[in-house]
C-alpha cells in the first residue's frame, strides 16, 4: 500500500508539473497573440495615419523618378503684347500669371517645369523667331507634354469659354486635350468649350511631342475679360490646367 501511495504521489506530482506547463504554454500563447495584435492595430493606424502624406509622397516619387518634364508656355511676351481686351487687357501679361501658377502646381507634384519665359520677355526679337525659338526647345528637350497659354478674342463679343486646341494629326495631342479639357470642366468655369483639332498653328504644326494650346477665355468678350483679370479665376484656371496635365501623366 505504501508502494501504491508512492505512485499515486508521483503521478499526482507529474499532472501538477502538466498542468504548470500547459498553464505557460497558454500564458505565452497568450501574450503572443497579444503582441501579434497591438503590433498589427500599430501598423494599422501608422499606415492610416501616414495615408495622406503616403499617397503624395509616393506620387511625387513617380514624377521624380521619372523625371517627367513639362514645358509651360506663356505666349506672346516683350514686343508682341498678343490680343488686347476690351478694358485694354494685355493677352500676354495674363498668360504669364496663369502659366506660373499652373508652374506652381505642378512643380508641388513633382514634376519637373521649364518656362518659355518667366518675365515679360520673348525668346527672340521679331515674332517670327521667338515663335522658332519655342518650338526649337519643345522638340529639343522632348517633354511628355507641352502646353501653350493664351487668351482667345472674336469679332461677336458675345463669344466666350474656355478651350483647348491640339494638333489635327497628334492622337497623343488629341488625348490630352480631351483629359485636359474635363479637368477644366470640374473647376467650373465660366464656360468649358469643346475640344478644336487645329493644323494651321505654327507651334502645333512644326513640333514633334504633343503640344496643347489652352485659350483661357476671350478678352474680346467684356464680361470674361473682368474675370480672366481676377486672381482667383486665374487660380480656378491654373487649377483645371495643372490637373489636367496631372491626370494626362497619370500621376
Ligand atoms: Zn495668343
Amino acid at each position: 500500500m505504501r508502494f501504491k501511495g508512492k505512485m499515486k504521489e508521483k503521478i499526482k506530482g507529474k499532472k501538477i508539473v502538466v498542468v504548470r506547463k500547459m498553464g505557460i504554454l497558454l500564458l505565452m500563447a497568450t501574450l503572443a497573440g497579444i503582441i501579434v495584435v497591438s503590433q498589427k492595430t500599430g501598423e494599422y493606424l501608422n499606415s492610416r495615419n501616414k495615408k495622406e502624406v503616403k499617397t503624395s509622397g509616393k506620387l511625387k516619387e513617380k514624377a521624380e523618378k521619372e523625371e517627367q518634364t513639362v514645358i509651360l508656355d506663356s505666349g506672346h511676351g516683350g514686343r508682341d503684347p498678343g490680343k488686347i481686351g476690351t478694358q485694354g487687357t494685355k493677352e500676354k501679361e495674363m498668360n504669364l500669371c496663369i502659366a506660373k501658377k499652373v508652374e506652381r502646381h505642378l512643380k508641388e507634384a513633382g514634376i519637373t517645369v521649364i518656362m518659355t519665359r518667366t518675365d515679360d520677355a520673348g525668346m527672340a526679337d521679331s515674332q517670327v523667331e521667338d515663335l522658332k525659338e519655342r518650338v526649337k526647345l519643345i522638340n529639343e528637350t522632348k517633354p511628355v507634354l507641352a502646353v501653350s497659354i493664351h487668351q482667345n478674342s472674336y469679332p461677336d463679343p458675345s463669344v466666350f469659354g474656355t478651350q483647348v486646341f491640339y494638333y489635327t494629326h497628334s492622337r497623343e495631342g488629341e488625348n490630352a486635350a480631351k483629359v485636359v479639357q474635363e479637368a477644366l470642366q470640374k473647376v467650373e468655369l465660366q464656360k468649358n468649350r469643346e475640344i478644336k483639332a487645329n493644323d494651321t498653328y505654327y507651334m502645333l504644326k512644326k513640333t514633334e511631342p504633343p503640344v496643347l494650346i489652352v485659350e483661357c477665355g476671350f478678352l474680346s468678350n467684356p464680361e470674361e475679360e473682368a474675370l480672366l483679370c481676377e486672381d482667383a479665376y486665374q487660380e480656378k484656371l491654373a487649377e483645371g490646367i495643372a490637373n489636367g496635365i496631372l491626370s494626362y501623366l497619370q500621376i
